[in-house]
Parts: C-alpha cells; structure tokens; sequence
C-alpha cells in the first residue's frame, strides 16, 4: 500500500512525524508532500497569484512553498511515481471539530485527495490547555492505528472523505471511537484583538477562543466531549438536497 502525508501545520511540525508512525505500522511506502510552513486556516485554497517552489528533504520527503492543496496537487502530479493508494493529513495540532472543517487546510488536503478520486483521511488531536502532558500526540499515537484499520478497506463512495478527532485525554481515559455525524458551532469564530504595529498602524488579529457550541446527540463535538475519538464521512457536494425543489421552484423555466 502506498501512502501520501501531508497536513497544514508544516513540514516541520510534530504531528506529522505522529501521523508517519501510524502510517508506517500499514507500509513502507510512504511518501510525504507538505507545506514548507504552517498553513492552518489555509481552507481548500490553491496559490494562483505566484510560482510555488518544491524542495526535496529526502529519499520521498517534500515541501512545498504553498497551501496543502498546492501540496496534495503537487505529490499527486510531480513528486510521486504512481498514484497512492491512501492520502492521510494530519496529525493536526488541535480540532477540526464542526464547522472547522471548512476552515482547516488539514480536512482539505483530504478533500483534495478525495477530488482526485484516493481514499483520504484527516487526523486532528484535539488540544486542551489543562491537558497537555509531556507529548500532546500521545492519544493520537496510541489510538491511530485503532482508527484507520477499519478504515482501509471500508466502502468509500468517491467524492467522501474521513475526518478522524482524538479527544484531549491521556490514551488510557479515552473510552472508544464512534462514527458520528458533524456538529455546528453556535457562534462565528473566536476573538479578534485589535492592536498597533510598531508604525502606529492598526491591525486585527484572528483568534480561535471562546467558540460557543451545543453538543447535539450524534455529533462529532459530543463524541469528543464524551471521551470518544470521533470519525466523520464528509462529502464534496455541498447541495442542501432538502431545500433544492423550494429554489428550483422560484426560478420556473
Ligand atoms: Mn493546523
């Protein structure tokens, strides 16, 4: 089985070294293709407005100066010889829980890898600030195996995905994996501070903090409140399918 990583928090960052453990408990061949520098909050973007350079850091190992769909595009298309059999993102450093998926570079990189017709999959570990121990991976190190087994040969219907959460507990409290469907978070996105630069002009800067959210029965934000690792199929067709009839019926032809 060949396997493609990539994440959104870059080459360098530690949870890609957690997701290629897991990875390499199912293969030997795994090769890596992502940012050259963090890319959280990147989204599904893909750099139009200049040249993207690729850098070679070992034998199957590189980086690209873009976003992880620059990343995905490029290990599908330049670096790899053959396509994949899997594309796993991640490990990222904290949720894409909710309506995060549709910020997180994490989730579309496998949303990129789903477009392309690969079986793909996203890992987040939740963070807690209370909760971070000596290695802030260790639940997704010790349950990501226990994950994407079942997942490898489970029918995948094109254009779907796999988003996978670790909770922010010790491996050991972790109670189970559920399947579990996506939840919504009640309000907009956190903070925005508000500041000076050095030059006495003013800048906004987003936060993630104080995120209110209902934990609906079902959801990926239950489940992770629970205890539980969470495992979402998500799909590319974004069609509200309930209200299409509703629209179709006010432009009549
Ligand atoms: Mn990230």
């Amino acid at each position: 089985m060949r396997i493609l990583l990539t994440n959104d928090d870059g080459i360098h960052a530690p949870g890609l070294s957690v997701m290629e453990e897991i990875a390499r408990q199912f293969s030997d061949d795994i090769w890596v293709c992502a940012p050259s520098e963090e890319q959280s909050g990147a989204g599904h973007s893909l750099t139009l407005n200049k040249p993207v350079r690729l850098q070679k850091h070992g034998e199957r190992r590189f980086s690209v100066t873009g976003t992880p769909t620059d990343s995905v595009t490029l290990g599908l298309r330049t670096v790899m010889d053959g396509a994949p059999d899997l594309i796993l993102s991640g490990v990222n450093h904290g949720a894409n829980l909710a309506d995060d998926i549709t910020y997180s570079g994490t989730v579309s990189a496998a949303i990129e890898g789903a477009l392309a017709g690969i079986r793909s999959i996203a890992f987040s570990q939740v963070s807690n600030r209370e909760w971070q121990g000596n290695d802030s991976f260790a639940t997704a190190r010790a349950w990501g195996a226990k994950v994407l087994a079942p997942l490898l040969d489970t029918p995948l219907p094109l254009r779907t995905l796999i988003n996978v959460n670790f909770p922010p507990l010790a491996p050991e409290r972790v109670k189970g994996i559920r399947g579990v469907r996506q939840g919504f978070h009640d309000y907009s996105r956190g903070s925005v501070v508000e500041g000076r630069d050095p030059r006495g002009q003013k800048y906004y800067w987003f936060g993630l903090e104080a995120i209110e959210h209902t934990l609906d029965h079902g959801t990926d934000l239950e489940a992770i409140d629970e205890g539980y690792v969470s495992v979402t199929p998500l799909q590319l067709d974004l069609t509200h399918h309930a209200s299409l009839a509703n629209i179709a019926g006010r432009f009549p032809t």
